[in-house]
C-alpha cells in the first residue's frame, strides 16, 4: 500500500513469526503440525515467579512505573549483573522495557543516524537487521561458517568495519546458531574493537543460562569495553516468560538516558505487574531453573542424534540456547517428493507442506545455506517431527 510509510515498507515480517502464524494456520485446517520455530520454552513458569505476580496484584500494583522501571527491579538487577557477570551497574545506567526486543528497538533508535552501518555477525537473530533498518542504519553481515562454529574471527570483524561503522550487535549464546564464544575469543574481537572507540557494541546475553559449556562472559566485563557496551539481557528464555515482556539494559549513562527519553514517549515504561516478578526471578539464585537448562542439554543430545541419522544435514554441535542451525544446502537443485528445493526456503517450506514440521529459514537470519530448528519442544514432538522430517526427504 503506497500509503503506507517507506519506513515500514522497508521493513520486513519476523520470518519466525510469520512460521508460526502459517502453522497456526495449518493447524486450524485440521493439520496436526509440529511447531519447531520458535524461540518459546515449552515449560510453565516457575511457581516463586507466579507468586510475586500474584502478590503485586493483590497488594494493588496498578499504576504506571517509573519509566525505566522501578527502583527495586533495578536494584535486583544491579545484583544479577555483579552476581552472574561481574559487571558493575549505577541505577541510572538501567532500563527496563517491554522484553529484549523493545531494549535493542530502543538503542537503534537512540544510536543510529541514516546510514550509519551496523555489524552483524551472520547468522544473527532475524530482527538485528530489520531494526537497525527501520532505524536508517545498513545492517553489513560478517559472514562466518558452521566449520568454524559460525563464530566471527578478529580478522573478518577488523576486515567488514569502515568509517561509517557505528554498532555491532551479536548474540553469546548466540540466536540462531547455539554458538557460546569463549572468553579468548571475546578478547580477540575486543581487541580489534578497542582500536575503534567510536564502535558500540551491543551484546544481547538473553540465552546466557542456557549455555552448556564454560562460563557465560560478558563483553562489558573486559575493562576496556566496559564505556562503549551496552548489555542487554531478559527473562523471556531462562524464566520462560515470553509472554511477560519483560528485558533490560545495563550500559553508560548517557545511553541509558536517551533510552529512557524515547521510552517515555513510546510506552510509557513495562507492565507493572511483569516487573515485580522480575523482581523475584533475578533474585534468585540461577539453580532455580536448572532444571529446563538440563532439559534442554538432554533434547540438544536427541535432536543431534535423530538429525545425524539423516543424510543431507550436516550439524555442529550447539552450546548454548536451544536450536540447531543444520546446513541443508546438499538438497538444493534436488527435486523432493515433486518439489524442486532451490533454496533454504524451499527446504522449510517443504519440511512445512510434506512432514508437517515447522522451522525457520536461515536466509532470514542472514544464512541462506541453513534451517533453523528450535529444540523448546516435548521429546515427544522432536521424536515425532525428525521422524517425519527424514521420511520426507528421503
Ligand atoms: N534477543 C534474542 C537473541 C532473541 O532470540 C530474542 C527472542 O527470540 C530476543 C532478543 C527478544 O526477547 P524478548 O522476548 O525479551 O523481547
Amino acid at each position: 500500500n503506497d500509503q503506507l510509510s517507506n519506513r515500514i515498507n522497508k521493513m520486513a515480517t519476523s520470518a519466525t513469526l510469520a512460521m508460526a502464524a502459517k502453522a497456526r494456520e495449518l493447524r486450524a485446517s485440521g493439520k496436526n503440525i509440529i511447531g519447531l520455530s520458535l524461540g518459546e520454552p515449552d515449560f510453565t513458569v516457575p511457581d516463586f515467579i507466579k507468586q510475586a505476580a500474584i502478590e503485586a496484584i493483590e497488594q494493588d500494583y496498578h499504576s504506571y512505573t517509573p519509566v525505566d522501571g522501578y527502583v527495586e527491579l533495578k536494584d535486583a538487577i544491579i545484583t544479577k549483573f555483579k552476581r552472574d557477570n561481574n559487571l558493575k551497574y549505577g541505577h541510572s545506567q538501567i532500563v527496563v522495557s517491554t522484553g529484549a526486543k523493545q531494549s535493542l528497538y530502543n538503542l537503534a533508535m537512540i544510536l543510529l543516524n541514516e546510514g550509519d552501518e551496523v555489524l552483524l555477525p551472520a547468522p544473527y537473530w532475524v530482527s538485528y537487521a530489520d531494526i537497525s533498518k527501520v532505524a536508517g542504519g545498513v545492517p553489513i553481515q560478517i559472514k562466518t561458517s558452521i566449520d568454524n562454529d559460525f563464530k566471527v574471527t578478529p580478522q573478518a570483524l577488523r576486515a567488514a568495519i569502515t568509517p561509517k561503522t557505528k554498532m555491532m550487535i551479536y548474540s553469546s549464546p548466540c540466536n540462531p546458531s547455539g554458538s557460546v564464544y569463549s572468553k579468548a575469543e571475546l578478547r580477540a574481537l575486543a581487541d580489534v574493537l578497542v582500536e575503534f572507540p567510536n564502535i558500540i557494541v551491543i551484546s544481547d546475553e538473553i540465552y546466557e543460562h542456557i549455555n552448556f559449556t564454560e562460563a557465560h562472559i560478558s563483553m562489558a566485563s573486559f575493562e576496556d569495553m566496559y564505556e562503549r557496551t551496552v548489555t542487554v539481557n531478559g527473562v523471556s528464555k531462562a524464566f520462560s516468560m515470553t509472554g511477560w515482556r519483560i528485558g533490560y539494559i545495563g550500559g553508560p549513562e548517557w545511553i541509558a538516558r536517551a533510552c529512557n527519553k524515547i521510552q517515555g514517549q513510546v510506552t510509557s515504561g513495562a507492565n507493572c505487574i511483569a516487573q515485580r516478578a522480575t523482581i523475584a526471578a533475578l533474585e534468585n539464585p540461577p539453580s532455580r531453573i536448572q532444571y529446563m537448562v538440563d532439559a534442554f542439554k538432554e533434547r540438544r543430545s536427541l535432536i543431534l542424534d535423530l538429525l545425524n541419522n539423516i543424510p543431507g544435514f550436516k550439524t555442529n554441535e550447539p552450546e548454548g540456547a536451544f536450536y540447531v542451525f543444520p546446513d541443508i544446502s546438499e538438497f538444493f537443485g534436488k527435486v523432493l517428493k515433486g518439489t524442486t528445493i532451490n533454496n533454504a526456503t524451499d527446504f522449510s517450506l517443504f519440511l512445512l507442506e510434506e512432514a508437517q514440521v515447522a522451522t525457520v529459514t536461515g536466509e532470514a537470519f542472514g544464512d541462506p545455506n541453513c534451517i533453523r530448528i528450535s529444540y523448546a519442544a516435548s521429546e515427544e514432538d522432536i521424536v515425532a517431527a525428525l521422524k517425519a522430517i527424514k521420511a520426507a526427504v528421503s
